[in-house]
């Protein structure tokens, strides 16, 4: 049976437990223990898949089709450890479990109540798989104090009541504010919103504290003191220049010792960090600087492209150079010439994304990048973009679109080279969606194969010419169009394994030119740099070079 972490928030919000929670997973795994990430969100959407980027940022899809938090990213990039639909819950998700059960009879005629019903419910769903890992981690979403989070640590702590003594612990994180008139770290927030987690009956055995200073030993004496914890298992984090930083910052603080000295396991395994120093080093000690364009729709909120920002920093990584991504509106290439924003920059990338806004500036965008022998990486939205931009200016299809972007009881404005995909292909099995089904969860999701054809531009980058790769989309390209596009030097170099749908597109007559129907940023790593986003970024310091 697995030893379980629970990880809480309090104070203030945005304190970076995702970040926490992830990096504490890759210290256990340095130390030889293995790992399994949870996180438990408190808010009423059933999954964030209907979520806008801007509520909650990126939407991170698992390779068994859930739409889930951002967190899960942190955890597979830190922990390379593939996550799964059961490593990501909402208080939707469960109130709509436990209204499907009550209609079903399922509680045969009983109240139904938020105590035990609903943290059944969750209890239930944090205990699945339990065997797999020495460690379960999961975070709780949001701060301690939220009404909405309030039955989900209730669940916790019956949870670690209802195991063996020493099978649960609690991490608290929060905020040591500084205050500069006096010079000091405060530390009462931390005492109150410890007092709110105790009078649920929670009292956490580590604490880790952010703070912009390093935490004074009479602070941290006071904290332990007040907030009922050894001195020792007061951690300050404190803010890091690369968030690949904070493996090796918390293990120099003793979070991962502390962790495990409270689980009684003295002397902790000695870890192995080599892998964590690599990466470091390489972040801080670049041989140069490469600029990328980000040209999409959601570039206000960098975290609606996180995987995306991360992967190309990954890139960096192996090829030692900083990666500064230019995050541009592509809405402004409507009215203005991209040249001016884009001439300066060595790559181009279009990400994923939906609906019809800004994406005629995506098709100027690829447009530039494929006249100008600039490196291009279009991603979903930004492959078909690619393919609308050729059909039109190569193949002479002049209204070529996406049935996305026709108007749905309108009157047809596009010859639909991209188009609504009704019925596809899942291992053996057909899946249809009608035209008019829900919103949440309709789309082509998760890991699917594709087939690359031998000696093909991404055949050589993948070593490969079987992959699997995770798909979050409703259109596709359509294979009708292949022979035409073909002829103009668009190469449909990855199919799916039936042959129907494009996974990927390359200009044959570029330095780099490579569009995907999937999410390759989804599986990056700082340490495994995707292969396309590491031939990309390499392609990027070719540029750099020529000009
Ligand atoms: N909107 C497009 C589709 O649904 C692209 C989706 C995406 O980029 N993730 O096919």
């Amino acid at each position: 049976m697995a030893r379980y972490i629970f990880i809480t928030g309090g104070v203030v919000s945005s304190l970076g437990k995702g970040l926490a929670s992830a990096a504490l997973g890759a210290l256990l795994q340095a130390r030889g223990f293995s790992v399994r990430l949870r996180k438990l969100d408190p808010y009423l959407n059933v999954d964030p898949g209907t979520m806008s980027p801007f509520e909650h940022g990126e939407v991170f899809v698992t390779d068994d089709g859930a739409e889930t938090d951002l967190d899960l990213g942190h955890y597979e990039r830190f922990t390379g450890v593939a996550a799964r639909r059961t490593d990501s819950v909402s208080a939707g998700r469960i109130y709509s479990n436990v209204l499907e059960k009550e209609r079903r009879g399922n509680y045969l005629g009983r109240t139904i109540q938020v105590i035990p019903h609903v943290t059944n419910e969750i209890k239930d769903f944090i205990a699945i798989g339990d065997d797999g890992a020495d460690f379960m981690l999961c975070e709780i979403g949001g701060t301690v104090g939220d009404i909405e989070g309030l039955p989900f640590l209730e669940a916790i702590r019956q949870f670690a009541r209802e195991r063996p003594h020493g099978a649960c612990i609690f991490i608290h994180l929060t905020l040591l504010p500084y205050l500069n008139a006096s010079g000091e770290l405060k530390t009462k927030p931390t005492q109150h919103s410890v007092k709110e987690l105790q009078s649920i009956g929670i009292a956490p055995d580590v604490l880790v504290c952010r703070s912009e200073h390093h935490i004074p030993q009479k602070e941290r004496e006071k904290l332990a003191l007040f907030c009922n914890v050894r001195p020792d298992a007061v951690i300050a984090a404190c803010d890091l220049p690369s968030i690949y930083d904070a493996p090796l910052a918390y293990h120099r603080e003793g979070f991962d010792r502390a962790v495990l000295e409270a689980f009684g396991i003295t002397p902790a395994p000695p870890p192995q960090l080599a892998r964590w120093e690599d990466v470091s080093d390489r972040v801080h000690t670049p041989d140069g600087e490469v600029r990328v364009a980000i040209v999409g729709k959601y570039t206000r909120l960098e975290d609606a492209y996180k995987s995306i920002a991360e992967a190309l920093a990954h890139g960096g990584i192996h090829s030692r150079v900083r990666v500064r991504g230019e995050w541009v509106d592509s809405e402004i290439f409507e009215s203005e010439d991209p040249a001016a924003h884009l001439e300066g920059c060595n790559a181009i990338l279009v990400p994923g994304g939906f609906g019809e806004r800004g994406t005629e500036g995506m098709i100027k965008a690829a447009e530039f990048a494929r006249k100008r022998s600039v490196p291009y990486l279009g991603i979903c939205l930004g492959m078909q973009v690619a393919v609308i931009e050729v059909a039109r200016n190569l193949a002479g299809i002049r209204d070529a679109g996406s049935e996305e972007f026709d108007h749905p009881a309108g009157v047809k404005r596009v010859t639909p080279v991209v188009y609504r995909l009704k019925e596809w292909m899942e291992g053996n099995r057909t899946i249809e969606r009608a035209a008019d089904a829900d919103k949440g969860g309709t789309m082509r999701l998760g890991a699917y194969n594709a087939t690359l054809r031998v000696s093909s531009r991404v055949a050589d980058i993948y070593g490969s010419c079987a992959i699997s790769e995770r798909h979050r989309h409703r259109y596709e390209v359509d294979i009708r169009y292949r022979d035409k596009l073909e002829k103009c030097g668009l190469i449909f170099s990855g199919m799916s394994p039936d042959g129907r749908l494009p996974e990927i597109v390359e200009l044959a007559d570029h330095p780099w030119y490579v569009g995907v129907q999937f999410h390759p940023e989804l599986k990056s790593k700082p340490f495994d740099p995707h292969p396309l986003f590491r031939e990309f970024i390499k392609a990027a310091v070719e540029q750099s070079r020529l000009v």
